[in-house]
């Protein structure tokens, strides 16, 4: 992948080396509601408001530490996915709800997180981040038009908006016109995160490229 033909000009050697991990929430945890879903949208976040980046302490380790901290606290909040450049946890299986919007979106949606730190390399955490919206797109067949951000379900929700991802909001890195254009093309060169896809191997995913998003 080369700078000319990569929105995000993606560190090559990283992202194929990008990880999976799998750390689900203890029942102990509140934020483990054990309410199903059947997802209908994809609900894109950054870990923290504002533009800058935060302090390289605000890493993957610290959040995945947190949202557990805050579910054994008896927090409710929580999310399905967290993003790095070159790690991506799930604490939440995708047919559970989480409270991460503050809205009934919570009730049929997969939440992705995305780090801001200093320390990591921003470009590959979006491209990773719509690695995985792409990815959950073909397993849950979910169109691009329900890729949304957390901002957008506050506003469909006629409620207080809240600016998240406020960084693709503000159009950094080409906003969310140049993240939607890189799910696109995850899709279209079949750049996604097979791991995930293993029960739905028998996908024609040819069909899934001809079809309308
Ligand atoms: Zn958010």
């Amino acid at each position: 992948m080369t700078k000319k033909n990569h929105p995000y000009w993606i560190n090559k050697d990283n992202i194929n080396n990008t990880i999976l991990e799998s750390r689900l929430l203890p029942k102990e945890c509140a934020n483990n509601l054990g309410i199903e879903q059947i997802p209908d949208y994809i609900i894109i976040h950054e870990v923290s408001l504002g533009l800058g980046r935060s302090p390289k302490e605000y890493n993957l380790e610290h959040y995945a530490k947190k949202i557990i901290d805050d579910g054994l606290r008896g927090s409710k909040i929580g999310y399905h996915y967290l993003v790095s450049d070159k790690k991506i946890i799930q604490f939440i299986y995708d047919n559970q709800c989480a409270f991460h919007t503050g809205t009934d979106f919570n009730y049929h949606s997969i939440g992705i997180e995305r780090l801001i730190c200093e320390g990591i390399r921003y470009p590959d955490a979006l491209h990773n981040q719509a690695k995985l919206a792409a990815t959950l797109m073909v397993k849950w067949n979910i169109p691009i038009s329900n890729v949304i951000s957390h901002k957008e379900t506050k506003r469909l929700s006629n409620d207080e908006v809240k600016q998240c991802p406020n960084r693709l909001i503000e159009g950094q890195y080409g906003g969310f016109r140049i993240f939607y254009r890189e799910i696109r093309k995850c899709l279209q060169e079949r750049d996604l995160f097979y791991e995930i896809l293993e029960d739905v191997k028998q996908l024609d995913y040819q069909d899934l490229l001809n079809r309308k998003f």
